[in-house]
């Protein structure tokens, strides 16, 4: 899709945020189309942005596979991760906000943490997955915060995102321990002005109403506290979350428009939280509906059958994924 060259440029940028865990599959085609669509419409700018903080997880071939799919179904950016491509006319050279991988952006996210962590709005947590469980008294839950933060990572989500969204509350054993917390537990490195060794979490003030205005799905309305607790912004293995890193992002990409996932809706309040203790104004927010296997089930990057990878070896043509007339079985 090319832009609209009768209408004026606008200050409008929204972004594509794709994270290279594995193939998109029809639901991210989806979004991401709604993405460009409003972009499109607005005569704005749209910015690519390969998520590829997870060092496990992520992986190159899922990071070209990407790019390569999204132009194959007629999305374009104007901006994006730099391939070295000697086309200026290519959206493959970089922007005026490059880096464009999240890998190579560790200096931003170090900066809000550190702007987080002087205002008072960090924690250090020492907790285990097995005390964390222990205190929630849900063994049934996945809740290491290193890997629900790392799902994170699956934006714009359509499926793999309920362990990030449904993070079962903090208990809040370190935040109430705070002043007695052992700042060198196990390493000289330690320390408590830069992050490592501990989980860093936002200490969420408890009992606030996040509101906010979604231009999809209309007036949203959460807890602080108790729909969502204080949420990690820094893993202990030095990955920041992906919270901190999606907001820090947008920040500087001067993004005005958010297009994702309904399955982030409560990641939005958390974000709205950060924005202010970083003093940054968020950008709208647009949450598309997911879409559903023929169980009901949302999809999911394990949903091979429904990848667009494999849609494309089958025969099918963008129109038809992106139409919604496809069968939906996995
Ligand atoms: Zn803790």
């Amino acid at each position: 899709m090319s832009r609209n060259s009768s209408l004026p440029p606008s200050d409008y940028r929204g972004r594509l945020a794709p994270s290279p865990t594995g193939y998109l599959h029809i639901g991210h085609a989806r979004t991401f189309w709604t993405a460009c669509q409003r972009a499109i419409a607005a005569a704005g700018t749209l910015v690519m942005r390969m998520e590829d903080l997870d060092p496990d997880r992520s992986r190159a071939e899922y990071a070209d596979a990407a790019l390569n799919d999204l132009r194959w179904l007629g999305i374009h950016w104007q901006e994006g991760p730099d391939l070295s491509s000697p086309d200026l006319s290519s959206p493959d050279h970089g922007g005026p906000y490059a880096p464009y991988e999240q890998s190579r952006r560790m200096a931003f996210y170090l900066d809000a943490w550190s702007k987080l962590q002087k205002g008072g709005f960090l924690f250090p947590c020492r907790c285990s997955r097995k005390d964390l469980e222990a205190a929630l008294n849900a063994p049934h839950e996945s809740i290491s915060p290193g890997t629900v933060e790392a799902q994170g990572h699956n934006e714009p989500g359509n499926g793999e995102q309920e362990p990030l969204d449904d993070e079962p509350i903090y208990p809040g054993t370190c935040r109430r321990s705070e002043n007695n917390f052992p700042l060198s537990p196990n390493s000289p490195a330690c320390n408590i002005a830069e992050p490592g060794c501990f989980n860093w979490r936002f200490r969420v003030p408890a009992g606030e109403v996040i509101e906010f205005v979604d231009l999809n799905l209309g007036p949203q309305r959460f807890v602080a506290g108790t729909d969502f607790g204080d949420f990690v912004v820094w893993r202990r293995d030095g990955v920041p979350s992906y919270q901190l890193a999606c907001v820090a992002d947008d920040a500087a990409m001067r993004i005005t428009e958010v297009v994702r996932g309904e399955d982030l809706l409560k990641s939005t309040a958390r974000q709205i939280l950060l924005y202010r203790a970083l003093s940054l104004t968020p950008p709208a927010w647009f949450h598309c509906r997911l879409v559903a296997d023929s169980s009901g089930r949302r999809l999911a990057k394990r949903h091979d059958a429904l990848s667009l990878r494999a849609l494309r070896l089958r025969g099918f043509t963008p129109e038809q994924i992106l139409s919604g007339a496809l069968p939906m079985e996995t």
